[in-house]
């Protein structure tokens, strides 16, 4: 009886063991920042990036933006400007491009990184490329986040399919109540020209994050319209 109970314990000593070496869903200990287990991969699939709302990232110095820029665009056969590693070998079968607007008034890619990972549990910034609207970054710079670098899927669309097949750029900016500066979407018709042609992306796969969605992203004042005019074909 003895022999059976000493048995039984050291059976559950070892499953609780064993329990023990899993990292759960937001586990962080002993994580590396770029670690594709596969549970993180799994719990950023559904993910949706437009949670991110940090306070201090909301000041009204943007609501000088309340009325559009004139904007002057043109399609872009020019290489972006980019900072980052942005001509890396394509990894992933890369079918979407899908917009979003930060939500925020201002940030880069550190500060959503920053977000993403602490507050979401998240490997790190949700895009694959964040275009900066002068307050945080400079007004136009694409910012190339390790999503692209790295060929990793996306943790930005709140739609599984979107997630591992679509490229994710966000604009920073709250598109309700400002509008995107001309930079920027002169730098975005230049991204996505360049991401069209690269990875082989018809203009119907260029989508707005509502398109996808049950969301306002990226706002009701994007110029949807005027900017997909301009995409090749
Ligand atoms: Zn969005």
């Amino acid at each position: 009886m003895k022999a059976l109970y000493c048995v039984l314990v050291a059976s559950v000593v070892m499953i609780l063991a064993g329990c023990g070496s899993v990292q759960k869903p937001g586990a962080r200990a002993g994580v590396e920042a770029l670690s594709l287990a596969p549970w993180r991969i799994e719990a950023e699939a559904d993910a949706d990036p437009d949670d991110h709302r940090p306070a201090e990232l909301h000041r009204p110095v943007l609501l000088m933006h309340s009325t559009p820029p004139r904007y002057e665009l043109t399609r872009s056969p020019e290489h972006p400007n980019a900072t980052g590693k942005l001509d890396v070998p394509l990894g992933r079968r890369w079918k979407h491009i899908v917009i979003h607007h930060s939500f925020t008034e201002s940030g880069n890619e550190e500060i959503f990184d920053n977000y993403h990972r602490n507050h979401n549990g998240w490997l790190g910034v949700g895009y694959h490329f964040v275009i900066g609207n002068g307050y945080g970054s400079d007004d136009g710079a694409i910012e190339v986040t390790f999503r692209w670098e790295k060929q990793l899927q996306g943790a930005h669309a709140g739609v599984r399919e979107y997630n591992e097949h679509g490229i994710g750029i966000c604009l920073v900016g709250n598109f309700e109540h400002g509008h995107p500066t001309q930079k920027q979407m002169a730098s975005l018709v230049a991204l996505v020209n360049y991401l069209q042609e690269r990875c082989h992306i018809p203009t119907s796969h260029v989508l707005l994050h509502r398109h996808i969605k049950n969301t306002a992203c990226p706002g009701k004042n994007f110029p949807f319209y005027r900017f997909i005019s301009l995409m090749p074909h």
